[in-house]
């Protein structure tokens, strides 16, 4: 693709028509699938029957991108403009088959080799959590192990529900039974709320994972989180999971467990910006359901938090082409 024809598609924003007109992509990116010469690309995995409880985030992506129209370019926080330093799209959504979560695993690792292949960053917009697991598979093929960095209320290391592997209570358990994962580089972050069991807690520890519940996030302090996330991470390439529910339901109701006291909207967002400098490869937020969201806040906080993922790419290559 020729630099004009880029220049063209990332013309493309909220300042080119007012915010609340024309058909809503990401960011109002240019819909494409077209992938080559990208740094980007945000895409929906409108995928929910891997959830045990209330379902409907297979709306998730329609909602997120609805509300993120709201959203404009400049962060004044990291203080860049993302587009100065990033180009991307909004690919529009994976194939998913409603019901069939085998299925819908080897269709999206498949369809997403199409961005590994094209070294194009995926920013995805689930679905409920289940989905991460194809994505890891399809990052694997490129990059082999990667470091994780996972914010939710649960751990997601059940080993099986009623007999079952794939939920969306189990994505990690297989993603490091699967090999994905460097476990000793494996952060979950901001857990709380009952447990089956002392041994559930262990799920994700006997694995190797690191665990920082809630309340000891709290009592640390987040800049403390912060430094332990780097520290464990180091340069290794890290992919970033955010469930929704890893916020209070005060600040993300909408989604399918809710459990009390978790992070603020502001904190949430502070977390994420801490993550600059990292290694990126990937990035997902799951678990918005719209149905539930009738004041859209949640779906308007998963929006921001995917603009902070856009920023900490940008903020990558701001730092590569600095050398
Ligand atoms: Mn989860
Ligand atoms: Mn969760």
């Amino acid at each position: 693709m020729s630099k004009e024809q880029n220049e063209i598609r990332n013309k493309a924003n909220s300042s080119s028509r007012p915010r609340f007109a024309g058909i809503k992509t990401f960011m109002m990116l240019p819909h494409s699938q077209d992938v080559q010469g990208l740094d980007f690309a945000v895409m929906g995995l409108p995928f929910d029957t891997g959830s045990t409880y209330r379902i409907g985030a297979r709306f998730g992506p329609e909602a997120v991108r609805s509300i993120s129209a709201l959203i404009k370019p400049y962060n004044a926080y990291h203080k860049i403009n993302i587009f100065d330093y990033i180009k991307g799209i909004d690919y529009g959504d994976l194939n998913v088959l409603p019901g069939y979560i085998i299925d819908t695993y080897e269709a999206v690792a498949e369809e997403m080799r199409l961005f590994m292949d094209n070294d194009v960053i995926p920013v995805v917009i689930g679905g409920d959590h289940s989905v991460t697991l194809p994505e890891l598979r399809a990052l694997y093929k490129k990059h082999g192990t990667v470091a994780l960095v996972h914010f939710d209320a649960h751990l997601d290391t059940a080993d099986s529900y009623f007999g079952k592997k794939y939920t969306h209570g189990t994505p990690f358990s297989r993603a490091c039974d699967e090999g994905l994962l460097i476990p000793e580089k494996t952060i979950q972050i901001g857990m709380r709320g009952t447990y089956y069991g002392e041994h559930s807690l262990k799920e994700s520890t006997d694995r190797g994972f690191t665990v920082i519940p809630a309340d000891e996030a709290f009592d640390m302090g987040l800049d403390n989180v912060i430094k332990v996330i780097h520290e464990k991470v180091g340069t290794s390439k890290v992919f970033v999971t955010f469930d929704i529910d890893a916020c209070d339901p005060a600040y993300a109701p909408g989604t399918g467990t809710i459990i009390p006291g978790g992070f603020t909207s502001r904190e949430a967002i502070k977390l994420v910006r801490g993550l600059s400098g990292l290694n990126f490869i990937g990035f997902d937020v799951v678990e918005v359901l719209p149905d539930l969201d009738p004041s859209k806040i949640t779906s308007c906080l998963a929006s921001n938090i995917v603009f902070e993922f856009l920023s900490l790419i940008a903020l990558m290559k701001k730092n590569l082409s600095r050398g």
